[in-house]
């Protein structure tokens, strides 16, 4: 994808927060520290759209992103961060899932894991909840420039089997050598074209 804007739309935490749904939408989701940030900068060939390695905040909120007036990404709250109070992480669950469960040009979520981390129970609850709502999934695992290429394919196989899935659904993605990009994309253009 050739980039020719990228721009920050509007934080929300309940809909009628949320921008008019004017282009197919493509969420992000992870744990907090994953690379989220990265990975969205990264696709949107922009150094600090989303600020990266900043501690997440007390406020967990959603935020839109145009990418060429045509599709639009959302940056979804990270999830699993211990130091977040418990009222904060309490709300993460129904705060995404009213997003995930209502919002009709959702074309599909990136689901995002640390090529180094097994899924745990915060993953598994993710993925359950696309599957039920029929949304369709990207799996993404960051940070491959961590690991040896013998590592990543020992890694990429063992989270698919966790996640009863083919080694080759799982993207392997490096924001330090842009590793995977074009490939992410793809996905999320096949994605759009549903
Ligand atoms: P977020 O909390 O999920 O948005 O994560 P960030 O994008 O802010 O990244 C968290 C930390 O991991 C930062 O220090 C990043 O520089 C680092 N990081 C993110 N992606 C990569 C990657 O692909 N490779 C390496 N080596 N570090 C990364």
């Amino acid at each position: 994808m050739n980039i020719t804007s990228a721009e920050f739309v509007t934080s929300a935490t309940k809909p009628s927060q949320y921008p008019p749904a004017k282009f197919p939408e493509i969420a992000f989701a992870g744990r907090s520290n994953v690379g989220k940030s990265s990975l969205i900068n990264t696709l949107a060939n922009r150094r600090r759209l989303v600020k990266t390695g900043s501690t997440p905040g007390r406020t967990q909120l959603i935020n839109f992103f145009d990418i060429n007036n045509t599709v639009t990404f959302v940056d979804l709250p990270g999830y699993g961060y211990a130091r977040v109070p418990a009222a904060v992480r309490r709300k993460w669950g129904p705060m995404i899932e009213t997003y995930l469960s209502g919002r009709r040009t959702l074309k599909g979520v990136v689901v995002i894991m640390d090529i180094r981390r097994m899924p745990r129970e915060e993953e598994f609850n993710l993925i359950t909840w696309l599957e039920h709502y029929a949304i369709d999934r990207l799996f993404v695992l960051t940070k491959a420039d961590k690991l040896s290429k013998t590592k990543q394919n020992k890694q990429r196989a063992a989270v698919a089997g966790s996640l009863m899935m083919d080694s080759s659904d799982l993207i392997l993605f490096s924001a330090k050598s842009r590793k995977g990009r074009e490939e992410v994309w793809r996905a999320i253009e096949l994605l759009i074209a549903k």
